[in-house]
């Protein structure tokens, strides 16, 4: 009997894979990107944080973060948001690193609660934002049946080393007409390692010195696949923050929009609500801004036609 340890298989039970690049498999069963990585004990502690994004990753310290993210992805996030449900509901952000998008959400008038692994992390987020953060993995929580009305995960599924165990877990803990909130790195399927390479593509980030992280990378059709089985076959994608990644809702049932103006009229009801809107309103105006710079740039260097 061989010693070398199991490879991973994908979360969709299929058990052929193909091989992808050296560090992933490809299951084209559903469409995801599998590590080849080993599981790496303690790699959530508060070195991945101080030091791992830092220096490994190239991102601002996760203390500058806690700042900068505030203005930019959370009201990407809570903008999103606020079109499916406006406050009050129940909201968890499994996995919520600094604890801004909590502190967010607590302003705009959810009841909202993190989870966090590291319990530097946690204790972070706690004294930085004043938020609640719970500390370990969302199946050692003591949270009731039912008990939010959604979930969100940013940047996290695909970290997950058994996502349908956790996802199947936090399907339980949503509240009926409860839904999830995910944006997670987005494989496109018919881009081969060779095209993806050929152009530099942004998505390789994700993948090259990543694969210890990165366990599943999903597709838009294995996404669809895999929130099917769980129950929230209704998926509704929207831009994300970053063009290599995706962002969708998910429900039980088609989640049908709130106009601009209930949401604005809802976090006009305390006068931190209206702090919120006047962030949200600013954030807009760069991300609109940040476009017109694209369309100009586009229109005065044109890409070169086809051959
Ligand atoms: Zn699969």
């Amino acid at each position: 009997m061989s010693d070398k340890p199991a490879e991973r298989a994908c979360w969709c039970g299929h058990p052929q894979l193909e091989s992808y690049s050296d560090d992933y498999r490809v299951c084209r069963a559903c469409g995801t990107l599998v590590s080849s990585a080993l599981p790496v004990e303690g790699l959530y502690s508060r070195e991945y944080w101080t030091e791992r994004q830092t220096g490994h990753h190239g991102l601002p310290d996760i203390r500058d973060r806690a700042r900068l993210d505030l203005p930019e992805r959370c009201t990407h996030w809570l903008r999103r948001l606020l079109e499916f449900r406006l406050p009050p509901a129940r909201v968890l952000e499994v996995g919520c690193a600094h604890g801004g998008y909590v502190a967010l959400l607590g302003w705009a008038g959810f009841e909202a609660t993190g989870t966090e692994i590291s319990p530097w992390m946690s204790r972070f987020a706690h004294e930085t934002f004043g938020i609640k953060v719970l500390t370990g993995d969302v199946e050692s929580q003591d949270f009731k049946a039912g008990s939010f009305d959604v979930i969100v995960l940013n940047d996290v599924i695909e970290h997950l080393p058994n996502p349908v165990r956790t996802m199947g877990h936090c399907a339980g803990l949503l509240s009926k007409d409860g839904f999830f909130v995910i944006q997670t790195p987005e494989y496109i399927e018919h881009l081969s390692y060779a095209d993806l390479r050929a152009k530099n593509d942004l998505f390789l980030k994700h993948m090259d010195r990543n694969n210890e992280e990165h366990l599943y990378l999903f597709s838009r059709r294995s996404a669809g696949v895999f929130f099917s089985r769980l129950g929230f076959p209704h998926l509704d994608f929207s831009s994300p923050v970053y063009s290599y990644d995706m962002s969708f809702v998910a429900g039980r049932s088609p989640l049908k929009p709130n106009d601009e103006a209930s949401a604005a009229a809802s976090l006009s009801k305390a006068p931190v609500g209206r702090l919120v809107q006047a962030l949200l309103d600013k954030a807009r105006e760069s991300a609109d801004r940040w476009w017109a710079m694209q369309r100009l740039e586009a229109k005065l260097n044109p890409p070169p036609p086809h051959p």
